[in-house]
């Protein structure tokens, strides 16, 4: 894509788009950047207004005298001006699109979406990369902009992307050397008309793939193998049941001829079985070594907030899984451990059917305490299954758990909910949980 001398808007004033206008002013183009929200509520506002030409406070028919519309995800399609944009003819497309336009051709592009694991499946990939001694930058939902990487430079082997279904939402070139869909679970019902719809939003991802490329869906998902009809490329599948392309047996990851233990892996639990199988398919195209590969499932640093390990306190082990953002998440969460677990859940909800977990929690829960603005639904949803302990505050409900809890028990953070009902987002509800959890005593 031609940048010099052409004119980008771009929509919203998060990460991707500060780095997309940085990279075009980089590049010789002119970037004006739209920005809803007032310019006392954006951090930086001061130093955005040196750098660029921008607006605040709400997108005005000043976007408009522009070549080409930048939208940031989470903006909705439908407001006016993108519909004014249409009229007129002007491109818009999405921050992953322009940075997928203006990569150098040499650097190969690993694609990864899902409901859950996408974070730890792509960090898991890039070091299996890094390892091997490949150049490679991960990139895109996990918090580094796909642009703000020299990619328009040959010296990039491999892109690891994590896309959320917001990115994938306008796709229009965009291809994938290999991508792969991890798992599609209700999650973001509160932005999507259909769970359909949202199903189908992240089979994107494949769009533009050929037979040369490589798509890969986990078999266990019943609502991912119901749209396979729409790859066009080589399709691999993993499986923790049945015997595919890549499956588990007996403590070990089978594919083809070769077997990588997990006995040693940085991760465990089932969930985690089946990202390292993903990210095994991920680079079998790229002809790494078995024992790399084996090396790097063991050497991998997990994530923190995705059932993290805290503390023990007078033999209970604490763990935080902030990330656990819905309920799929808490279903593994529960089955990680070897023995029922206090779990602590709630914050502000998606608009999800609880009650889906009560086998779960029935099986595999000591006991449930509830917290945050859910505590109503769910106590709705859970009430005469399991044993519930209902408390507002974040604090108090840790030092119950804490107090009921004997020698051996563990207590998990999972809460099946964001954490935008008390907190900015799941990082600092992870960290105050470690706060509290380093301060409790009997
Ligand atoms: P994402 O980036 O998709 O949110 P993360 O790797 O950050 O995924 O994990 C988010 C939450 O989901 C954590 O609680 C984690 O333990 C759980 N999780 C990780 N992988 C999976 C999986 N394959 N299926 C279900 N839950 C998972």
């Amino acid at each position: 894509m031609k940048v010099k001398n052409r004119r980008f808007g771009i929509l919203g004033m998060a990460r991707s788009g500060i780095s997309a206008a940085a990279k075009i002013k980089e590049l010789g183009g002119i970037a004006f950047i739209s920005e809803y929200k007032n310019e006392t509520e954006i951090t930086n506002s001061k130093q955005i207004k040196e750098t660029f030409q921008c607006e605040f406070g709400g997108h005005t028919k000043k976007l408009l005298q522009n070549d080409v519309l930048i939208l940031s995800p989470g903006i909705p399609r439908d407001i006016p001006i993108l519909k004014e944009a249409e009229k007129q003819n002007i491109k818009v497309i999405s921050e992953i699109e322009f940075s997928y336009r203006i990569k150098h051709p040499h650097s190969k592009i690993i694609a990864i979406t899902g409901s859950n694991g996408k974070s730890t499946t792509v960090s898991l990939i890039h070091h299996i990369l890094q390892t091997a001694e490949y150049k490679s930058i991960l990139a895109g939902n996990i918090g580094t902009a796909f642009s703000s990487y020299p990619i328009e430079k040959e010296n990039i082997d491999f892109i690891v992307l994590e896309l959320s279904s917001f990115q994938l939402e306008i796709i229009d070139k965009f291809k994938a050397d290999v991508a792969a869909i991890l798992n599609i679970t209700p999650d973001h019902l509160d932005r999507y008309d259909s769970f359909d719809d949202y199903a189908e939003t992240k089979f994107n991802i494949f769009k533009n793939q050929n037979f040369q490329d490589l798509a890969i869906l986990n078999l266990d998902d019943i609502t991912s193998i119901k749209f396979t009809g729409k790859i066009n490329s080589d399709l691999k599948c993993f499986s923790l049941n049945s015997n595919t392309d890549i499956y588990f047996k007996e403590n070990s990851i089978v594919f083809g001829s070769e077997n990588f233990s997990t006995r040693n892996a940085a991760i465990q639990g089932p969930h985690n079985i089946a990202n390292m199988m993903c990210a095994i398919l991920a680079v079998s195209p790229f002809h790494i070594e078995r024992d790399i590969i084996q090396q790097s499932l063991e050497t991998f640093s997990p994530l923190a907030h995705r059932l993290e390990f805290v503390k023990e306190v007078d033999g209970i082990k604490f763990y935080n899984d902030s990330k656990a953002t819905n309920t799929d998440s808490v279903k593994y969460a529960l089955q990680s451990f070897d023995r029922p677990i206090r779990i602590i859940m709630g914050g502000a909800g998606k608009g999800e059917d609880y009650s889906i977990l009560i086998p779960y929690l029935q099986e595999r829960a000591k006991k449930v305490y509830l917290t945050g603005d859910t505590i109503d639904e769910m106590k709705k949803a859970f009430e005469g299954s399991v044993e519930i302990a209902s408390i507002k505050e974040f604090e108090d409900v840790i030092q119950k758990a804490f107090s009921d809890s004997k020698e051996g028990d563990i207590i998990v953070l999972s809460p099946a909910c964001t954490s935008y009902d008390r907190f900015k987002n799941f990082e600092e509800r992870g960290n105050t949980f470690k706060k509290i959890v380093s301060g409790l005593k009997k």
